[in-house]
């Protein structure tokens, strides 16, 4: 009680008391060692004095008082702990002052000393603080016993009754007992510690034990009056009693205190556990890989880690409690709000989504945020735990893979997926929302294939990409302009309001188009056909969508190119119908439903006929005639052009050997026959040809081959070899419709052809425009300066032969010279002598 060291120690004596001093006061300074060694003479006086005075006492009362010292000493080392108090009941003051009621001041100065060893033996392992306990014991009853003799004579002097005199003069004993006893032990303590000791700090210190005496002093009052009025045996059975109530007060004290004890070390091992945790949360938390917030119902952010910080390229403070929301992306922000309300509302106990956030450096940084709530111990939730792990990487490859997939790689303008979908949802939200109308344009450049075949490739390439380029900036941002490949292209046009609009938006495609570009240092005009298609035909698959506004293109192309089309249902009957006649005509070539008109032409000047261009007839069964633009070209698409041509060939070939039998008198007539571009790429055909003239026996030169100026342009490898070859053979070869192709002459004089023809409209447009006779005079003084035959095509009128006369066009062909005749109808003519028309 009294053992820890003072400040003031101080160096011992030597001897005994140097010894003693050495081992039990060696922390003690001089006033504290004073007081001390006083205290211990005082007491050790007080224990003589009493010890002394008891041996004069009888022997039975010796016995008695030996039995009462030994319940003191018993009850001293048992004393009853109070639960959850640091206090302690020491039942043995009842007898110290029941000694001193009954006995006298000699055993209860013996049983307080003793009582004092007792319990600072159990305390403290320092006889300094035991010799203390027991003297101070011994001086306070000596000083209290003095008290009660005192105090009980004055007070039956004065006139109490003895009782009353008797239970309050042990009551003042009490209180001097306790008062000097307790004070002078705080005192040592406090001197040796050289603090003070006030009344107050004496006093909340000791008023406990000052209550104990106080109870203890008055009981034992009671027992010792009963003694004088029954007899001491009363006061055994009294003490007995009150003993044994104080030995189960003391079990039940004691089973209390083990059950404290235990609850006591179950809450201990729970708030190591929940201590442990938290730190094995904490450095989880602190040093986990992935970032980590926890953020406030309200959405403030309370925590964050190491990792958050440098995703975010933040410092910690930054971040504190700024609403988790100011991260992220500002359309990002809604998203997360909604998830996070579902899962407050407990509608859902945890998320997983993919955002966006505002990194501090790094600007945008794609996140995968899962969220859960974040809960106490008692179960409750304290907010929300974020766990955020860097996926820009990843996004950014899907983004590119995304674009990859829907763009094209040339023009970077959306591909035929990316068209396919877009025209997809358009296709369903006009079904489900009939205000909603679009439009979808096709839009195929016209020659692009003679700008890649002649300039090449990159060429072409650079063509297509400032094709895009002008597109792009023709339309709204909202538009969608894709390329499906090759030279097509296709817009998507949403939210109509007026068919016009589409239309001005089609004539500004075109006039955009139609500008020049240099293009591999030649200047070309990538003219376009476009076919307009609206939604409100009612489509249910893109794809019907795509078919009519390719329809449409058609019907552009057919029309002259360089022009806006519509689709309407009759595109859609033709479309039927073709299908249909493809297979009419690949079956009209074996059965011989084809024949061969034959029209002259005619040398100018002087008049003579020079030959016969064989043209294709088709009589279809149940449509009557059908035109040879319409079926020829379903030839060229549905793939017998070249039986047809093989046919063409052989009749022509056969008529002209009849002829030189039939009509001797014109030894030199030659056949024109026309030949598509297909034809010449067949690795079969020249054989083919020198086959059909050997079996008639024609020769070679009477053949005169029709390839059209823009067939020319296209020519591959493979068909230049064959028209090289047929120059070989000696069979002769003519460009038809001159002038309505790609215009590079100086491409066109290295052909090794023979002959040259002037498309109609030239010839027809002659009388009103002056360029076009030019362009006649300049074709004219082509073929005369390359040494070819020059024929122009369509003459109808009187003037337009007379003038070609005068340009000096050698030879012509047209309704006025003739038209195209049947085989039975030229032979006559043969026979017949030939009249110029004019
Ligand atoms: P083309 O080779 O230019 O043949 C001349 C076309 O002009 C013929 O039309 C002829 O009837 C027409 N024509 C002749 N003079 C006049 C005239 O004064 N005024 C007008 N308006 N037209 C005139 P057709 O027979 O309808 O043939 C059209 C085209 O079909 C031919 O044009 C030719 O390119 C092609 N074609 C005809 N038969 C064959 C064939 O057997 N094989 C191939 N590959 N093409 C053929
Ligand atoms: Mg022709
Ligand atoms: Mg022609």
């Amino acid at each position: 009680m009294i053992e820890s060291p003072g400040p003031g120690a101080e160096a011992a004596p030597a001897g005994w008391w140097g010894r003693f001093h050495r081992s039990q006061l060696f922390d003690y300074n001089a006033a504290a060692r004073r007081l001390w060694l006083a205290l211990a003479c005082v007491g050790v006086l007080a224990i003589i004095g009493a010890l002394t005075a008891l041996a004069r006492a009888p022997a039975i009362e010796l016995w008695q008082v030996a039995a009462w010292l030994t319940i003191v000493a018993v009850a001293a080392a048992f004393p009853i702990q109070i639960p959850r108090s640091k206090h302690s009941i020491a039942t043995g003051d009842i007898v110290i002052f029941l000694l001193l009621a009954m006995y006298g001041a000699g055993a209860a100065i013996v049983a307080a000393a003793i009582e004092g060893l007792i319990g600072a033996v159990r305390s403290s392992t320092r006889w300094s603080s035991r010799i203390a306990s027991m003297t101070a014991g011994a001086a306070g009853m000596t000083l209290a016993a003095l008290a009660f003799q005192s105090v009980q004579e004055a007070l039956q002097s004065s006139g109490l009754p003895l009782a009353g005199a008797h239970l309050a003069a042990l009551a003042a004993a009490a209180v001097l007992h306790y008062v000097s006893t307790t004070y002078a032990l705080m005192k040592v303590i406090t001197l040796k510690r050289e603090l003070k000791l006030g009344f107050r700090e004496w006093f909340e210190g000791s008023a406990w034990v000052g209550s104990l005496y106080l109870v203890s002093a008055v009981l034992a009052g009671m027992l010792s009056l009963n003694a004088q009025q029954f007899g001491r045996s009363a006061v055994a059975v009294g003490v007995a009693i009150i003993g044994m109530s104080l030995a189960l007060l003391r079990a039940h004290f004691r089973q209390q205190i083990v059950a404290h004890e235990l609850q006591e070390a179950r809450v201990a091992a729970a708030e190591q556990d929940a201590a442990q945790n938290q730190q094995r949360f904490h450095s989880a938390f602190t040093h986990a890989s992935i970032g980590m917030a926890i953020v406030s119902d309200a959405g403030r952010v309370l925590q964050v880690n190491n990792a958050l910080c440098s995703l975010l390229g933040g410092q910690a403070e930054l971040l504190l409690q700024r609403p988790f929301r100011d991260l992220l992306h500002p359309g990002d922000a809604s998203l997360l709000d909604r998830h996070v309300a579902r899962v407050l509302g407990r509608q859902e106990e945890t998320f997983s989504i993919e955002l966006r956030c505002q990194g501090v450096q790094r600007g945008e940084i794609w996140v995968s945020l899962h969220c859960a709530l974040f809960g106490s111990r008692s179960g409750e939730h304290t907010g929300l735990i974020f766990q955020l792990h860097d996926i820009t990487s990843r996004r950014r490859a899907e983004g590119e893979l995304h674009h990859i997939a829907y763009h094209d790689s040339l023009t970077d303008l959306a591909n035929r997926n990316c068209l396919h979908e877009r025209l997809s949802v358009a296709v369903q939200r006009s079904r489900e929302d009939t205000r909603f109308q679009f439009a979808l344009m096709y839009l195929d450049l016209d020659r692009f294939k003679i700008v890649n075949d002649s300039l090449g490739h990159p060429a072409g390439d650079e063509l297509l990409k400032e094709v895009a380029s002008r597109l792009g900036a023709c339309v709204r941002p909202r538009d969608l302009v894709a390329r499906l490949g090759g030279d097509e292209f296709c817009i998507l046009v949403e939210d109509v309001s007026r068919r016009e609009d589409v239309l001005a938006l089609g004539e500004r495609l075109l006039a955009a188009l139609a500008r020049p570009v240099m293009v591999n240092g030649t200047e070309t005009r990538p003219m376009a056909s476009v076919g307009i298609t609206f939604s409100d035909m009612g489509y249910r698959e893109p794809d019907e969508m795509l078919r009519d506004a390719d329809l449409a293109m058609y019907r552009a192309k057919s029309e002259g190119k360089g022009r806006l089309a519509l689709f309407d249902a009759s595109l859609l009957e033709q479309l039927g119908h073709k299908l249909q006649l493809e297979g009419d005509l690949r079956r009209a070539i074996g059965e011989g439903q084809l024949s061969l008109v034959y029209q002259p032409l005619f040398g100018l000047d002087p008049w003579r006929l020079l030959g016969f261009e064989a043209l294709s007839r088709w009589t279809h069964p149940v449509r009557g005639p059908i035109s040879p633009a319409m079926f020829i070209s379903l030839a060229e698409e549905c793939g017998c052009i070249e039986a047809l041509s093989a046919w063409a060939i052989e009749e022509a070939v056969k008529q002209v050997a009849q002829w030189r039998d039939l009509a001797p008198q014109h030894p030199d007539l030659v056949m024109h026959v026309n030949v598509s571009g297909r034809d010449l790429s067949q690795p079969d055909f020249v054989p083919r040809v020198r086959d059909i003239l050997a079996r008639h026996g024609v020769q070679p030169g009477r053949l005169v081959l029709e390839i059209t100026e823009s067939t020319a342009m296209e020519q591959r490898e493979a068909s230049m070899r064959n028209l090289a070859e047929l120059g070989e053979l000696g069979v002769k070869l003519s460009i038809d419709d001159f002038g309505t192709g790609y215009s590079s002459l100086a491409y066109l004089s290295t052909l090794p052809f023979d002959c040259l023809k002037i498309d109609r409209s030239f010839v027809s447009d002659m009388e009103r425009s002056p360029k076009n006779v030019e362009i006649v005079r300049t074709v004219l003084t082509l073929g005369r300066s390359l040494g070819k035959q020059v024929i122009a095509e369509g003459i109808e009128t009187h003037e337009q032969l007379a003038q070609l006369k005068e340009l000096g066009a050698p030879a012509g062909q047209g309704y006025l010279l003739a038209r195209p005749m049947p085989a039975d109808k030229a032979t006559q003519m043969l026979r017949e002598p030939q009249v110029s028309p004019a």
